[in-house]
């Protein structure tokens, strides 16, 4: 399978730390909710957060019509996105050697606006990321909705991956000092479903929130 390294997309600051593989590009998506999407506006660049989903070909956006984002991705530009997941602190005895472990990504591309069918397979997309079961749980999008909507989709064929892991990494004469060094694990973790209290609050908690805790979204 073709590797997603380029030049501009080749790690060059701890080159050890990248990673090129399709499969490593997917545990970062799988795992996080958030991408960030730079992108020049009035030769400003701007940083905007927004779900996404993906398939094994394209990751997938989505904002209104009028979306300053949507807009911006749709004038042909190169984007570049961002999902970063932070696992931890990592704490080491001389300030500068303080670092973090993580897994991140970085995708490079051009947007495509989807119509039809394709799009209505886009937003489905998205809203299975966000849980797994929700589509087929929920009313789908009217022509109203569908026209208000726009969906776009970058093709997962340029980017790169970092991953830090491990303890801290300290001058060799550090190591004897009396100061406490280690990780501090962050892990993210779902909260009791609260039912909407302006609808009917006796429905069943549907299989997919009763299945959020096989480890999916637990990253
Ligand atoms: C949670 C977190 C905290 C960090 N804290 C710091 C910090 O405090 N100081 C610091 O200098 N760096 C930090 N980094 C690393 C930072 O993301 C960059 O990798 C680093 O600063 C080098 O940037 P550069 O532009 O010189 O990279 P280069 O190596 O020149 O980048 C070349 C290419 O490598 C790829 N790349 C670079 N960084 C990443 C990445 N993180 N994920 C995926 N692909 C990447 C991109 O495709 C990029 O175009 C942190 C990263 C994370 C995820």
């Amino acid at each position: 399978m073709k590797e997603l390294r380029t030049e501009r997309t080749t790690v060059k600051r701890s080159p050890s730390r990248g990673k090129y593989g399709r499969e490593d590009l997917f545990e970062v998506l799988d795992a996080a909710y958030v991408c960030q999407i730079g992108f020049l506006h009035d030769q400003i660049p701007y940083v905007i957060p927004t779900a996404y989903g993906r398939d094994n070909e394209y990751i997938y956006l989505h904002g209104s019509t009028k979306s300053r984002l949507i807009l911006n991705l749709l004038s042909g530009q190169v984007c570049c996105i961002n999902v970063t997941l932070l696992d931890g602190l990592v704490l080491a005895r001389s300030v500068f050697h303080h670092s973090m472990n993580y897994r991140s990504a970085v995708i490079i591309g051009k947007a495509e606006e989807l119509v039809g069918e394709a799009k209505m397979r886009g937003l489905k997309i998205i809203t299975e990321h966000i849980l797994k079961g929700r589509w087929g749980e929920s009313r789908s999008p009217n022509d109203k909705e569908m026209k208000a909507t726009a969906v776009v989709r970058i093709p997962l064929q340029e980017g790169s991956v970092k991953v830090r892991t491990g303890p801290p990494k300290d001058e060799k004469e550090d190591y004897d000092l009396d100061i406490w060094a280690g990780e501090l694990p962050i892990s993210t973790e779902y909260g009791k479903p609260l039912a909407d209290p302006d609808g009917n609050r006796t429905i069943e908690i549907p299989d997919s929130i009763k299945k959020m805790t096989d480890g999916r979204h637990n990253a």
